[in-house]
This record gives structure tokens, C-alpha cells and sequence, in this order.
């Protein structure tokens, strides 16, 4: 699993950046986000370098997987899971990713309205 220089969840999953880690999957990482947007904000990542979901070949659809389950795992365990949550990956420029290492959020605690987007009144 080699880290890739600059990338900073890279160097959470090698643990060279200190983040609240929720469950580590062996493969995978789920943190608390340094700027949460919701009452629980946590972020899921294969610790594998795969820029974005667009990135992902081979066997990667295997730990994938198993991540979005686990993220089932994790939002019971924050408490989120009978309230109701949301996964999320941003994919690019238009959606805003920030981070280059394909990363899911799971966001919830409070009602999370609707899913908003610049043109939500088309
Ligand atoms: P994106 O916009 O790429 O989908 O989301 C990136 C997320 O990563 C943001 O919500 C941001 O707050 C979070 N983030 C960025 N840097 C760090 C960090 O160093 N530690 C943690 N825990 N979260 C981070
Ligand atoms: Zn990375």
C-alpha cells in the first residue's frame, strides 16, 4: 500500500497524520472530517491511492464494496443509522472534490433536507 507524497489522506491511512479514527479495516479507514459539515461527518477511504471512483479497476471494486458496507458499520455506531444518513463521493470539478484520493462521506444527525445543487429549481 504506497502512499502517495502530498496526498493527505494517504498520510492518515499510514498513519503519518494524526486524524480521529472511527474503524480501521485493514484496507480501509474511516476518520472524523477536520471541518464537518453535519452533527456527524465522518470520511471513509481505502487506504489503497485511487484519485476518485473514476480511478478504480481490477480488483478495487472488491474493497469498494467492502468499504460501503462497512460505512453501514460505522454510521451504527455513530448512532446515525435508525435516524437516517448520507453517503457521498465527489467526483471532480463540478462536484467540488477537494481531496484526490477517492473518500465516501457519511453524513447525519440532523435532518439533512434535500440533496441541494445550483440548478435545484430545473
Ligand atoms: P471533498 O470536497 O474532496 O469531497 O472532501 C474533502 C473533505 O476532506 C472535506 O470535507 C474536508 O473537510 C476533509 N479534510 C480535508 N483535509 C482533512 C484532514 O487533514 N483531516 C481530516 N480529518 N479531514 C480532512
Ligand atoms: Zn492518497
Amino acid at each position: 500500500m504506497s502512499a502517495i507524497a502530498d496526498c493527505i489522506f494517504c498520510s492518515i491511512a499510514v498513519e503519518a497524520t494524526p486524524a480521529d479514527v472511527l474503524f480501521d479495516g485493514g484496507d480501509t479507514l474511516f476518520f472524523r472530517d477536520a471541518n464537518p459539515k453535519a452533527p456527524v461527518h465522518i470520511i471513509g477511504i481505502p487506504k489503497k491511492h485511487l484519485t476518485s471512483l473514476d480511478a478504480i479497476s481490477g480488483d478495487d471494486h472488491f474493497v469498494i464494496g467492502k468499504l460501503l458496507h462497512e460505512a453501514t458499520d460505522v454510521a451504527r455506531d455513530a448512532g446515525i443509522f435508525e435516524s437516517g444518513y448520507r453517503v457521498i463521493t465527489n467526483i471532480g470539478k463540478d462536484a467540488g472534490q477537494e481531496v484526490n484520493h477517492l473518500h465516501f462521506h457519511i453524513i447525519g444527525g440532523e435532518d439533512l433536507g434535500p440533496l441541494v445543487c445550483n440548478s435545484s429549481s430545473l
